[in-house]
């Protein structure tokens, strides 16, 4: 492991997973347990990991500076996030994606209903902080978190003892990503071999033009918004930060999940990027749990791509209900596996296009799963990044490149 380091088998797993997924095809299923395995190991890392870190980032912080961070965060997520849907849509009109699509079958399966805002809402409110672990509800447990570490804030030296407790167990949470990231391979090979040999090249031809558009979208986002904002608001040069936490971005790719992939993307931007553990302990699990621009770009695209194919003619105010609707359903959508799909009702409902519509993409949304997550991730660490900045902190100077690799 110590020459080529864990990304570099992380890629060369990555390479080989595709390589006898194509060969082997439909079979490969039966790996799928070895890449489930990863999965679960690195959500079990999930809920004492956001609770730890969130609550000692947010009692190290002044109420005063707290309230800074939050405000930049939401100006960023939402920003950003209206700039992706805005470049989703004018791809997807440009080219007229959809159009001529045939929509016959449809009807054949029964969408997921999403829940009403209202609840979705009151629902950040646990009722019960210990039942909301338990069941691994991460936005509830956020907002426990911050209150229970503005508490500690406040209450100061008779806190001590606790607040030492939980930034203890903080820490021994960041030796564990260490541990499970040694089966990463395994998991990367596994789940990237499952999802090429099922999914095969015959089913993507038809979608070819929905994918082709879509990861166009994903790339503009990364390569021109993040590469802008970066350099910008955060100083830094857009490339050297997206080499210090490729990590993140790659685990999302084959996880699908913003979630799943936090424990990695916490460690590389303390450990590759020197960001501070309470803006890291702070901005990121809030991040991947609301910011979704990767999301909020797909479910524009896929807007248009089934208006078309339904020929229904969205004009500009459509397209304008699709821009609110996808930032706040991208704010909505869970940091897991296909929740960006579910949520793209939502925005569908919006604009009077049939949800049956979701059937077309189903079939495929893995493939535009993996890049939208990414997506995700880059952007939680990119406002990570432009706020530990603005807060004076020094990123990248004196940080060996790859320790967080080794
Ligand atoms: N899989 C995405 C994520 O975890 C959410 C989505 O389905 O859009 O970030």
């Amino acid at each position: 492991m110590r020459k080529i380091g864990l990304f570099g088998w992380i890629l060369i797993a990555f390479a080989i997973g595709i390589i006898v997924g194509a060969i082997v095809g439909e079979p490969m299923v039966a790996l799928k347990p070895f890449g489930t395995l990863f999965v679960r190991l690195l959500k079990m890392l999930i809920v004492p990991l956001v609770f730890a870190t969130l609550v000692v980032g947010v009692a190290s912080i002044s109420p005063a500076k707290l309230g800074r961070l939050a405000w930049k965060a939401i100006a960023l997520y939402y920003v950003t996030a209206a700039i992706a849907v805005c470049i989703g849509l004018v791809l997807a009109n440009v080219t007229g994606i959809g159009t001529g699509m045939p929509v016959g079958e449809l009807a054949a399966v029964e969408p997921k209903v999403p829940p009403p805002l209202s609840e979705v809402l009151l629902g950040i409110v646990p009722t019960n902080p210990v039942g909301a672990m338990a069941q691994g509800q991460i936005l509830p447990i956020i907002f426990f978190a911050i209150l229970f570490g503005i508490a500690i804030n406040l209450a100061g030296k008779v806190c001590e003892p606790l607040f030492n407790i939980i930034d203890g167990i903080a820490n021994a949470m960041f030796k564990l990503v260490k541990i499970v990231l040694y089966y990463a391979p395994i998991g990367v090979f596994a789940l990237i071999g499952w999802i090429v040999g099922t999914h095969g090249v015959g089913i993507l031809a038809p979608f070819a033009a929905l994918i082709a558009v879509c990861y166009l979208g994903y790339i503009l986002h990364v390569g021109v918004t993040y590469a802008l904002f970066i350099r910008f608001l955060g100083k830094i040069n857009p490339w050297v930060w997206l080499m210090r936490i490729k990590e993140s971005p790659t685990f999302a790719f084959v996880t699908c999940s913003s979630s799943a992939t936090l424990p990695v993307t916490m460690r590389v931007c303390q450990e590759n990027t020197g960001m501070s553990k309470e803006t890291a302990g702070f901005i990121l699990p809030v991040g991947a749990t609301i910011n979704m621009d990767g999301t909020a770009l797909y479910q524009g695209v896929c807007a248009v791509f089934l208006a078309n194919a339904f020929g229904i003619q969205l004009g500009f105010g459509g397209n304008m209900i699709i821009l609110v609707t996808a930032i706040l359903a991208s704010i909505g959508t869970a940091g897991v596996p296909g929740a960006g799909l579910i949520m793209l009702m939502v925005v569908l409902g919006a604009v009077g296009i049939p949800l049956e519509g979701i059937a077309l993409i189903a079939g495929i949304d893995r493939i535009l799963d993996m890049g939208r997550t990414a997506v995700n991730v880059t952007g939680d660490t990119v406002v990570a990044g432009i706020i530990a900045h603005t807060e004076g902190e020094a990123l990248l100077p004196g940080i060996k490149v790859g320790t967080a690799t080794a």
